[in-house]
């Protein structure tokens, strides 16, 4: 089992606004829902543990190592599906998954090529390997985004609003999919949507102006919603 320690971990952009307020949390294994409106701090919460930005204070600790003293081991534990991927390179998805890998420290090339296969196996992609990023839909491009978050046999996978721009028929089947990758690992998903959180998560807590404001199991505290 895999536990996340995120103890008083607080952070002020430089125009003053403070987004995480001694936020502390524990997780292990399974689905962990972030709820919370917009502006209330997750993305910057899923950016500090992904180590894309650092905090002005507190504790990250996965399976009792500490982020701030051994940055590489957090980042081989981590896969991480950013709410706007950016724009894709016109090259084909194998290619690009290929060269992702690369960049993940997958250095064997035969065990390169059959991770890479069978992610896009897993996400349902494999028939449309040789077609580029930039022509799939938005749901092919979530599916492209987990098997680039799922690169390297990550213990920790972020996902941050993932079925945004979805239409409900794609947002039920990624959700399925999520589902089935939640069980062995820890999944954060960062959303406004209470459904989501209530159909998926086995944990949850509630983020409002950079504050925790309530974390146990979405039965808890989600009847009324
Ligand atoms: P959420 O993901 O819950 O919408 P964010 O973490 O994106 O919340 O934002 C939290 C607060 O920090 C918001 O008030 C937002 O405007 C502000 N913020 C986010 N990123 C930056 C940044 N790079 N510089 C300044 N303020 C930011
Ligand atoms: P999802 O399975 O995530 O709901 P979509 O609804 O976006 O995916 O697409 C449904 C199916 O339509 C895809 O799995 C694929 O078979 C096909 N498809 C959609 N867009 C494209 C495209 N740009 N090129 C080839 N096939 C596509």
């Amino acid at each position: 089992n895999n536990t996340l320690e995120i103890t008083e971990l607080t952070k002020t952009y430089p125009n003053g606004i403070q987004a995480l307020n001694s936020v502390s949390l524990r997780l292990s294994n399974g689905m962990f829902g972030l709820l919370g409106p917009n502006g209330a701090g997750k993305s910057t919460l899923m950016k500090t543990l992904a180590g894309l930005q650092a905090a002005d204070s507190g504790r990250i600790m996965f399976n009792g190592i500490d982020l701030a003293e051994h940055p590489d081991y957090i980042k081989k534990q981590l896969g991480f599906l950013p709410q706007d991927f950016g724009v894709y390179p016109k090259v084909s998805a194998y290619d690009l998954l290929m060269h992702l890998a690369v960049l993940k420290g997958l250095t064997n090339a035969q065990a390169r090529k059959e991770q890479v296969l069978s992610l896009l196996d897993k996400v349902n992609l494999y028939a449309f390997r040789h077609k580029e990023v930039h022509t799939f839909s938005g749901g092919m491009r979530q599916r492209f985004g987990i098997a680039q978050a799922l690169l390297g046999n990550p213990q920790l996978v972020i996902v941050d609003e993932p079925t945004a721009g979805l239409d409900p028929e794609e947002r039920n089947r990624f959700n399925d999919f999520l589902a089935e990758i939640g069980e062995d690992i820890i999944v954060i998903l960062s959303t406004h949507l209470v459904e989501d959180v209530k159909n998926l998560c086995t944990q949850m807590a509630i983020m409002n102006h950079g504050t925790v404001l309530a974390m146990g199991a979405p039965t808890d505290f989600l009847q009324a919603m």
